[in-house]
This record gives structure tokens, sequence and C-alpha cells, in this order.
């Protein structure tokens, strides 16, 4: 970066009840912008529009965030030098500059009724213009006639006066040149009659005052960015670098919504995916350092990430993709970390009331850790390392089990009960003793035995399974196999 202005970049949702992905993925690329070039990273709650207030959205934003890892070095229940950081506390400066633009006459009261407005908007659409727009109606009252109504107490809203015929021209630090013409802008609302800012007034306002140097945000808000840049010339001060990230797309290239998945933060932490995958997820859609490298650690990201890398075309949300990098960064996590994640997990799972010493755990983890994606498939996948099957998988059944197979499980069970606590090795020695003595190959023993202890026909080596689970149960399970199938 050429800019020589301290980074002070932010992530301002406004509080909907959960971070949807897209904005997590603004989030992200903000705060590894700012940790890449020692900046700041502020949190600011947008929460000016009072009739979307959801009670504890906040709360749960702020939590979703802190798990994800993004710690922010200003912001709500954090404090710095630039707050307020909720706009809801913020509305004495938001006022003192909205008399600011109406002083400098970039700005202007607007008495105009609901009614005449739809009226307007309705004439306008059977004129078939390309735009409804407000018609400057209010724009040259007296000073006498705005106190007189607003002595009246009748309801009004300010407007950002617009010059239809200025041309608004900014360099997007990703897009490059954009130009707008003030044509196609509207006399924005700037104050509601409720007395609370719109969003762009509110926004503007507050990344000047609160020193951000870039406003990075997804591409949605590109249509809103010539209005911020004609605040920010009413005001006669000078703009941020703009940087707008491409949007996130579904598989078949639509926008990535609802209707096709998941699209809160929080539906993949209850699923179960770690946060490291995520993120690591997230930085890719829209951004690669150029080469093949797909799996990062956070450390990694903050190295490499830079926004001269951020892509143009939107970024298609691959969940394969994520699924893949949730089994890698699976796989990167200790024994210890992985015995603590399952305790977590099976305290939530039917499981939750059995006791499992850490040496059990440890047996499965490493027994299961390369055919896992998840922690709850050490569980799900591995269920037989925490009860005794019930049923027993019916083409394993059906190709396994023939008219001789109990009476060689039985002599397996007899070959094991010699042993006081057999290891693996020594239940491979009780199978290939079995094998020999009934002349049989060792796959006779082997498919049935798998499903007596598991019930299913896949899952890691019989002899870790039989050695995790040890001789009592396994015992137990061929008695109990071969009186099931009877
Ligand atoms: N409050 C806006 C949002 O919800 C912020 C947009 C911006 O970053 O300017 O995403």
């Amino acid at each position: 970066m050429t800019d020589t202005k301290k980074i002070r970049v932010r992530y301002a949702p406004s509080p909907t009840g959960y971070i949807h992905i897209g904005n997590l993925r603004t989030a992200l690329y903000n705060y590894l912008f700012a940790r890449h070039n020692g900046g700041e990273f502020i949190l600011r709650i947008e929460d000016t529009d009072r009739t979307r207030y959801i009670e504890g959205a906040v709360e749960n934003l702020i939590k979703t965030l802190e798990w994800t890892g993004l710690d922010y070095d200003e912001g709500p229940f954090k404090g710095g030098n630039y707050g307020p950081y909720f706009q809801s506390e913020r509305l004495k400066i938001y006022k003192e500059h909205s008399d600011i633009l109406l002083k400098k006459k970039k700005a202007y009261h607007c008495f105009c009724t609901p009614e005449r407005l739809k009226a307007l908007r309705e004439e306008q659409q059977k004129q078939k213009l390309n735009q409804t727009k407000y018609d400057k109606h209010c724009l040259n009252l007296s000073d006498d006639e705005i106190n007189e109504k607003i002595s009246q107490g009748i309801p009004y809203v300010i407007r950002l006066n617009v010059n239809p015929e200025e041309k608004i021209k900014f360099n997007d630090y990703i897009r490059g040149e954009v130009e707008f013409s003030g044509e196609l802008i509207d006399d924005q609302i700037l104050v509601k009659s409720d007395g609370y800012p719109t969003y762009h007034l509110a926004n503007v306002i507050d990344d000047y005052l609160m020193k951000v140097s870039h406003v990075i945000r997804g591409e949605e808000w590109l249509p809103s960015t010539p209005k911020h840049i004609l605040l920010y010339e009413a005001f006669g001060w000078g703009t941020p670098v703009f940087a707008h990230l491409p949007l996130l797309l579904n598989p078949d290239r639509s926008k990535l919504s609802k209707r096709q998945g998941d699209v809160a933060v929080e539906d993949y932490r209850n699923k179960g995916y770690l946060k490291e995958a995520l993120i690591n997820f997230i930085a890719l859609l829209g951004w690669s350092a150029g080469d093949d490298k797909e799996f990062y650690n956070f450390d990694e990201l903050i190295s490499a990430f830079s926004l001269d890398r951020v892509h143009k075309t939107g970024a298609i949300f691959d969940l394969e993709k994520l699924n893949w990098l949730n089994a890698e960064h699976l796989r990167k996590k200790s024994n210890n970390e992985l015995i603590e994640m399952l305790r977590v997990g099976l305290k939530e799972s039917k499981y939750s009331g059995l006791e499992f010493s850490d040496e059990y755990l440890r047996t499965v983890i490493s027994a299961m850790r390369e055919r896992v994606s998840f922690i709850k498939e050490f569980y799900e996948k591995g269920f037989y390392f925490f009860e005794e099957p019930d049923t027993y998988e019916d083409p394993g059944v059906r190709k396994g089990w023939k008219p001789h197979t109990p009476d060689i499980l039985k002599k397996f069970a007899e070959k094991i009960s010699a042993f006081e606590n057999p290891t693996k090795e020594e239940f491979e020695i009780a199978l290939l003793e079995t094998a020999t003595e009934m002349n049989i190959g060792k796959g006779n023993i082997v498919h049935p035995l798998r499903l007596a202890v598991s019930g299913v026909s896949g899952g890691p080596g019989i002899f870790d399974i039989l050695s995790i689970i040890g001789k009592e149960k396994t015992i137990n399970r061929i008695n109990r196999i071969i009186e099931k199938l009877k």
C-alpha cells in the first residue's frame, strides 16, 4: 500500500440476529487487512433501523465473532478512542452533522406526505421512467415556511440535495474506476421522520470520525458509494479508500441465498465445522495468494493476505471444499485437542450419560482420525466404540453369514478367552489359529467378526476395533449376533 495514513478498517454489521457468511467474509478481509498491515480493526454496530431491532442480536453477533477468533481492537463492550460504537448511541453526533448540511444547503427538509410520495412514484412508473426519484418538491421552501411547518408538528425528513448534472467518479481498490451519473441518484433521505439517521448518513459520518482509512465491504454496497461520496464532498471531507468485495454465489451462479443452503455462520458452527476450516474456506471466497495453496491456518492467512489479490468476479460457495478443509484441519489437531473436542461432542450426544477415560478416547481417535471429517463422526461412524450394535448391515450379513459362521465365531471367542487382556497382536494370533484349526480362509472369520462387533462392514482394521473394545465386549457381541441371526 502506498497510503501512509494509519490503517483503520471496520466491520459494520446491522444486527439481524445472525451473521451471514458473506458478512463474515467482509469481517475477515477487514481483519486480515488490518493485521497484515499493523492497522486497527473496529467493530461498529449499525443499529439505527429501529423497526428491525431484534432482542439479543448484538450479543449473538459478538459471541459468533468471538468464536471465529476475529478479535476487534475497538468496539462495543471494549471501548476505544472513537466511541460510542453503537450508532444508536451517536444520535447527537448525527444531528449536529445534519444541521451542518442544512446550513450549507447541501440538504433540505422535506415535508411530503407518504401519500404524495406514493402518487409521485406511481406517476413515474406510469411514465415508464427507468427509476423513480423524489422531485425536489420541498427544495425551495423558505426558512419561515420550514419553521412554520415544524412548529405545527408536521413530520419531515431531511434529504440530500443531489445535483443531477454531476458525475461521480471514484477509484475502487478492487474494481478500478467506477462512474455514476448524478441523474440516477435520488435525493436520498439522510434523517428519517423519527429523527434517526439513515444508513448512508450515519455510515459516512462514522467512517470519517472514526478515521477509517479503507472501507472494505460487499459489492452490494457499491450503488450506495456515490451517495456516500456526495456526502463526503458535502461535508468537505476526504474520502477513504473503497474496496468492494465480489459477490458470493451458489454453484449455479445465483446469489448465495438461504434457499440453497445455510447462510448463517451459526448454522455451520452448529453442524460441527471447525472455525479454522470455516475461516480458511471463507478467506478463499474471492481471494487467493496466486498459487495453488488452499490449506491455511490463521497466521498464514494474515501474512499472505492482500487486497491486491482479491478477485473481481463472484466467488462460488463450494460446500465440498469446505468439508474437505474441515477434514484437513481436523487432522492437524493433536490427540489432546481431539479428546477435548470429542468430550464436548459426546456430552451433546446420546452418549452423554456414559463415562470414557482419556486413554479409551485416545485409542478411538487413533483408529478413526483418518476416516472422519467432523468430530461427531467419531461417535456417529464409530458408534460401536460407544455402544453395542443393535442391527447388522444387510449386504454384509447376506454375503458374510454362512451356516457354519456361528461355530467359527465361537471358536474365535474360545481362543481369545485364553488371553487375560489380549493385545492387537494376540487377537491376530487367535484369528490365525482359528483359521488354521478350522481349515478356512481368514476372510471367513474377519467379515462376520466385524459385523458382530460393529454391525457394519467398513471401518478401521478389525484388530484395532477388537483391541479397543476388548475381550469381554467382543465375546458378548459374538454371542449376541449368533443369538440375533439364529
Ligand atoms: N450496516 C451495513 C451492513 O449491514 C454496513 C455496510 C458497510 O460496510 O458500509 O452490512
